[in-house]
């Protein structure tokens, strides 16, 4: 199996630490709010991998923080606990606000068919292994202390920038504005480990004992300190977004592989934006959708995954109601056809050399592609040639029972990296199944003009029907949800 590696900026083949499991570390959501659904996008990615590697075999031992204490979130912010001030704002308590957007996330992936990682981590209960983190940090010579803050010391660490490739002159733009006014730092790259409450953060409402007085964690310490507690160091794979190969990633590698002299992880994997309107989508733009809009509309959540998988994950996505419209048609068909495929016919096998050369076929070029760098759209694309020519094949002459249950296990396979729920019968409205067993009655009752009636009012509905000998077959010509 093949990945591309960021910090080789490579492809390569993926040599995992122990024989039977991958540590996989998947940086986790901030919950002062909804995760957007260029989030759920890195997710699904993630998801993906993880599946992948289940499929080669690897118990998967995925980690992911909750980021529950503050901290700054992007470039542009000010630094600003963005969960207390979303505490303010909605006059809550910050483990409220925490405990409700950490559910919702939750809801989100459920709906997505992402599996839920075995270990999710709140920064909160880790405080302790972070403070050790400093700690050692310190002792070793990596960091200082001033009044305002306990800073990890790039200069001490000679291959900063080894995973960003980033004159260290350009990380600059990257760091807290009052970080760089604290005239008690040594270089202005240098980020904090630890915050002291005092100053401007003298009134943070989440602060802890520590060996430097009250304060609260920097940034990336918890994903240091929660990866390796969990996985050791070094583990196998740690993905996340691009946005965070230059400051967030170049920062929890600096503090890991400082304070232990080892790789933290192996490979880095990153995934690309989901783009709407030519921009990022982004929290602090306010250009964001999230899942919760595309159910309010009538869509599917897994339209959206769908959606997803016909991108590389490498590769930006653009973003738009009608490119989701479209997905959703190419979704909600493919599974009306599957239904179809998986309808059985004759007693007997059909065209049993084509049915075991196509299955086959794909099976081996449907790995072939998820293995090479989760090459997604092409199985995605293979699997549909497969459908639509197993379909015309079992139009022409059924498959048997014992076929068309080959042909599940073929399906439930894909399904089982794709996680499209492609077996399941695809939710068609109930007013347009009754309209179509109307259509059968009139058919069977000889009264053709009616049923003619009734076929345009279904495609009135956005559903074809072509009549085929194992019966109605059903199409969907447009998408019902109102953008
Ligand atoms: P955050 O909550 O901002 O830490 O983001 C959670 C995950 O989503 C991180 O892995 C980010 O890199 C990723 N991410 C943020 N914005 C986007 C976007 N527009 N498209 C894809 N992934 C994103
Ligand atoms: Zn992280």
């Amino acid at each position: 199996m093949k990945l591309y590696n960021t910090l080789t900026r490579r492809k390569e083949v993926f040599q995992p630490i122990h024989k039977r499991w991958v540590g996989l570390y998947t940086c986790g959501p901030t919950v002062y709010n909804y995760a957007h659904i260029g989030n759920l996008r890195t997710y699904i990615f993630e998801d993906i991998l993880q599946r992948t590697l289940e499929e080669k075999g690897y118990t998967v031992k995925r980690v992911m923080n909750i980021t529950d204490v503050g901290h700054l979130t992007s470039d542009a912010d000010a630094g600003e606990d963005k969960i207390e001030r979303a505490a303010k704002e909605e006059g809550k308590s910050a483990e409220d606000i925490a405990r409700f957007y950490t559910n919702a996330f939750l809801r989100d992936i459920k709906a997505l068919n992402i599996k839920k990682p075995k270990y999710i981590e709140p920064a909160t209960r880790h405080i302790k292994k972070q403070i050790a983190l400093v700690q050692q940090l310190i002792d070793k010579g990596h960091a200082y202390q001033t009044n305002s803050a306990v800073y990890f010391d790039i200069a001490t660490f000679p291959n900063y920038t080894k995973l960003s490739r980033q004159l260290l002159e350009a990380q600059r733009i990257g760091v807290r504005d009052e970080v760089v006014r604290d005239p008690e730092k040594r270089n202005p790259q240098d980020f904090a480990l630890w915050f002291k409450t005092v100053g401007k953060f003298k009134h943070h409402l989440m602060h802890w004992q520590s060996p430097w007085g009250e304060g609260f964690p920097g940034w990336h310490l918890e994903c240091s300190a929660i990866s390796t507690g969990i996985l050791g160091q070094p583990f196998d794979i740690h993905t996340g977004g691009i946005d965070h190969i230059n400051i967030h990633h170049t920062n929890e590698i600096a503090q890991s592989e400082a304070a232990y002299d080892k790789p933290l992880a192996n490979y880095w994997l990153h995934a690309a934006f989901l783009i709407i309107n030519d921009d990022r989508m982004g929290k602090s733009k306010k250009n964001f959708v999230i899942l919760k809009d595309i159910q309010a509309r009538g869509f599917d959540p897994l339209a959206y995954r769908y959606l997803t998988l016909t991108a590389h994950y490498r590769s930006m996505l653009n973003f738009s109601w009608d490119n989701l419209k479209a997905a959703q048609n190419a979704y909600e068909n493919l599974k009306l056809k599957i239904q179809i495929v998986l309808t059985p016919g004759n007693k007997k096998d059909a065209n049993e050399k084509k049915f075991k050369s196509l299955t086959e076929t794909f099976q081996k070029d449907f790995t072939a592609y998820i293995r090479n760098d989760l090459q997604v759209p092409q199985a995605l694309a293979a699997l549909h040639t497969l459908i639509d020519e197993i379909l015309s094949l079992h139009i022409s002459k059924p498959f048997s029972k014992k076929q068309v249950k080959r042909m599940s296990l073929v399906l439930k396979a894909a399904d089982a990296i794709l996680g499209l729920n492609l077996t399941e019968s695809p939710t068609i409205p109930e007013e347009v199944k009754k309209l179509i067993e109307e259509r059968e009655q009139s058919r069977v009752h000889q009264q053709f003009m009616q049923a003619d009636a009734l076929r345009k009012k279904i495609r009135t509905l956005g559903y074809e029907i072509e009549d085929t000998p194992l019966g109605p077959f059903i199409k969907k010509v447009s998408s019902t949800p109102n953008t």
